[in-house]
């Protein structure tokens, strides 16, 4: 079977018109990986009988005992729509909001994603989410709306109860289009029941119809429910099988590969548009330079680190050398593959607009760009939606197994790029960070169970964040250890416009070395003036460094130093060594000694790093909290009992809604009082509510708190505690 496929997907990669690229997305439980098996086995790629048992694209063991989704699967498959061949290539994402770095990184790779939503739940704060990653990158939404059966058997709707439940979802889904999307696509991405962008069924019993396919086949809501009600539904997918109607809807709705280019190019890439590659990228031209996108790094027994991913342009062979652009180094490409659910096959050559997977390519990491030419721009960097916010020690049961770790977490750490693994340079212990305590359990036991280390891990500790809240009185000196250079620095807080608009990608990240990465007017139009906003030099997570300095004649001989030393102390603030965010420096002067002899790096850094210290501790320097918004689901009953919960845990009420003897409650909660939240609130509720990650931000931890846990950080890192910079003020 899978020999076929290959020859028939071979047969079609070469014509984008016939290709789509696309994603399932949707709430953890609404139904994708049972979707997502339907699909493949309408493809004739597994069993009927198994779809839906199986979990194909579940894949990892984790996934499979847990019932949850969590890596990122990929299947190519074989549809036919009035005689003509197409090829779907589908990529599975997580619903577990601890995981959304793996959607984004999907969404970097697809072009069309079709939301799955519960018809039962409806619109869950996940949905929102992965919808919100998927118009970002310019991904075109349809509508699934799934478990219909559960509307007819459970709640009993009638023919015109169950079309308000739809309409009421989809109103739900395009008031977020129309809310989330870029002003071009508001209104053109509405989903739209009559021209059938929507589609609703019953993944478990694998039939789905939407209005267009009831019009050609003469079938009704009537049928549906009667099916049912004569406990009769199994002729259902016969008459409309799942596939048929979804991949119907994908290959009318979603856009091929070279449409999709047209638009997304100018938002994903960063190079000239009018330059040979931008042309070539635009129409996705398989004879252009080859720019690949790697969106996961599968560590495979076998083959080693394959880089799975999109071809935007070129054609890439096996045997081809082919460079990675950020760090310009080469490789020989030894394997080109196609995908096949969790399988790979070999081709040996594949051209643009597919997703693929490459051997060979060491040192690859997701979001990385590879190519065949000398002079190609890399893709926007991926921005994650979330921060790790929640860090742990990790260390090996069994001493002789701490080589194996160190192999182990780097592995890791390219299996999922969210992860965040550090060495504490004084006590010589690794720190994983993660985006919350789920993603760091998975992660350990997929340490122990698949990389076969016996590891234990300390409790979990909160990543903090440093900032100022004011400018800096004067300018702070920093001195070279040979007293020849100096150094004069301000630091002051980013306005929230700014940050924001670094947090949503709109204004990207990383050090300006051509005019064209200047991203003057966004900052104008933030309020900036035009010469500031010229002498921008970096953005480095979430801070900016301005050279406001005039008529220094070296500085561009250290400004990269500079820089280095910008991006050392926004990883390692001042206050206790955590990471900065929505800072501004200014270098307002400089004096440099004349010879390049005394100017090296080992008296800049030294100077730089003074100078930027000193600048944010006497600026009013604080840290500020990571705060989780939550999604409370829970029977009436308990409002009182969960109100008593948040508050306990310094949380603030934010919104309450009855909907009958259904309650939801949104709140927002301090990550560091919600370690444990999770077998509390069970135990509250008797196993009977939920709770979902809806937002995370950092604010301002209360003052009363700052010494002590500023102190508490300090001592864990085994840094000085009476050290002049680790009392905040000025
Ligand atoms: P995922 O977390 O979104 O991947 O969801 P799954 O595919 O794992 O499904 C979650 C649960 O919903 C499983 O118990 C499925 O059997 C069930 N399920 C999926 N589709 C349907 C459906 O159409 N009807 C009903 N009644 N249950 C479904």
């Amino acid at each position: 079977m899978a020999d076929k496929l290959a020859e028939k997907v071979t047969r079609i990669m070469g014509q984008p018109e016939k290709i789509r690229n696309i994603g399932t997305i949707a709430h953890i439980d609404h139904g994708k990986t049972t979707f997502s098996d339907n699909l493949l086995a309408g493809a004739g790629m597994i069993s009927k009988e198994l779809a839906g048992q199986l979990c194909v694209m579940d894949f990892h063991e984790d996934e499979q005992t847990r019932g949850i989704t969590i890596d990122t699967g990929a299947a190519s498959m074989v549809h036919t729509v009035n005689g003509e061949e197409f090829l779907i290539n589908l990529l599975d994402t997580p619903g577990h909001v601890d995981f959304s770095g793996e959607v984004t990184r999907a969404m970097r790779a697809v072009d069309g994603a079709i939301v799955i939503v519960d018809a039962v739940e409806g619109i869950m704060p996940q949905t929102e989410t992965v919808l919100r990653q998927s118009l970002k990158e310019r991904v075109k939404p349809v509508l699934f709306i799934n478990k219909v059966d559960r509307l007819i058997k459970e709640i009993k709707l009638t023919p015109e109860l169950m079309q308000e439940r739809f309409l009421k979802i989809i109103t739900n889904v395009n008031k977020l289009i129309s809310q989330i999307a870029e002003p071009e696509f508001k209104q053109k991405w509405q989903v739209d029941v009559n021209n059938g962008s929507v589609a609703f069924g019953s993944a478990i019993h694998k039939w789905a119809m939407s209005v267009p396919y009831m019009k050609k086949k003469g079938l009704s809501f009537k049928d549906i429910i009667d099916a049912y009600l004569t406990d009769n539904y199994q002729p259902l997918s016969d008459k409309a099988p799942l596939h048929e109607v979804v991949l119907d809807m994908v290959i009318h709705h979603h856009p091929n590969p070279r449409e999709a280019q047209s638009y997304r190019i100018p938002k994903i890439w960063k190079g000239d548009i009018e330059s040979e590659a931008g042309k070539a990228l635009l129409s996705c031209d398989p004879n252009g330079p080859i720019a690949f996108v790697c969106t996961k790094i599968v560590v495979d027994k076998y083959a080693g680190e394959v880089a799975a991913g999109r071809l935007f342009s070129g054609t890439v062979r096996m045997g081809e050398e082919l460079t990675l652009v950020s760090s310009q180094k080469t490789y020989r490409l030894q394997q080109v593959a196609i995908y096949n659910g969790p399988k790979r096959e070999i081709v040996d050559a594949v051209p643009a607009g597919n997703i693929i997977g490459l051997v060979g390519m060491k040192g690859i990491y997701a979001g990385e760009t590879v190519t065949n030419s000398d002079d190609m721009t890399g893709f926007e960097a991926l921005k994650h939606l979330f921060e790790p916010v929640v860090t742990k020690a990790i260390e090996a049961t069994k001493s002789i197994d701490l080589p194996k770790l160190v192999e182990v977490l780097r592995t890791v750490k390219k299996e999922d790029p969210t992860i965040v693994v550090q060495i504490n340079e004084e006590t010589g212990e690794h720190l994983i960070s993660g985006m919350g305590e789920l993603h760091l359990e998975i992660i350990e036991n997929r340490i122990r169970t698949e990389k076969g280390v016996d590891v234990k891990t300390s409790k979990p500790i909160v990543v903090y964040r440093e900032t100022c809240l004011r400018k800096t009185n004067g300018e702070f000196e920093g001195k070279s250890p040979n007293k020849h250079n100096k150094l004069y620095f301000v630091a002051e807080p980013l306005s929230r416009e700014v940050t924001d608009a670094i947090r949503s990608g709109e204004i990207f990240e990383g050090r300006v070395k051509k005019k064209e990465q200047m991203q003057v007017e966004k900052f104008t139009a933030l309020g900036w003036d035009t010469k500031e906003a010229k002498n921008i030099q970096e953005i480095f997570r979430g801070n900016i460094l301005v050279d406001s300095t005039k008529g220094i004649i070296h500085i561009g001989e250290i400004m990269e130093m500079v820089l280095d030393m910008f991006e050392d102390v926004m990883n390692a603030g001042p206050i206790a060594r955590e990471p900065c965010f929505g800072l501004r420096l200014n270098l307002m002067d400089a004096k440099l000694h004349e010879d390049s002899i005394h100017r090296g790096p080992a008296q800049v850094y030294p100077a730089v790093r003074e100078g930027i210290r000193g600048a944010i501790m006497n600026s009013m320097a604080v840290l500020y909290e990571p705060r989780q918004t939550l999604q409370f689901e829970t029977p009436a009953a308990f409002l009182g009992d969960i109100i008593k919960l948040v508050s306990n845990k310094r949380g603030q009420l934010l919104e309450t809604n009855q909907d009958g003897e259904h309650i939801m409650i949104k709140a927002k909660l301090p990550v560091a009082e919600m370690f444990g939240l999770a077998s509390d609130f069970r135990s509250l509720t008797s196993g009977r509510g939920s709770y979902y990650l809806v937002d995370q931000v950092y604010e301002r931890l209360p003052d009363e708190l700052q010494p002590k846990i500023i102190t508490q950080i300090r001592e864990r890192k085994g840094l000085k505690l009476d050290e002049e910079q680790a009392t905040p003020g000025g």
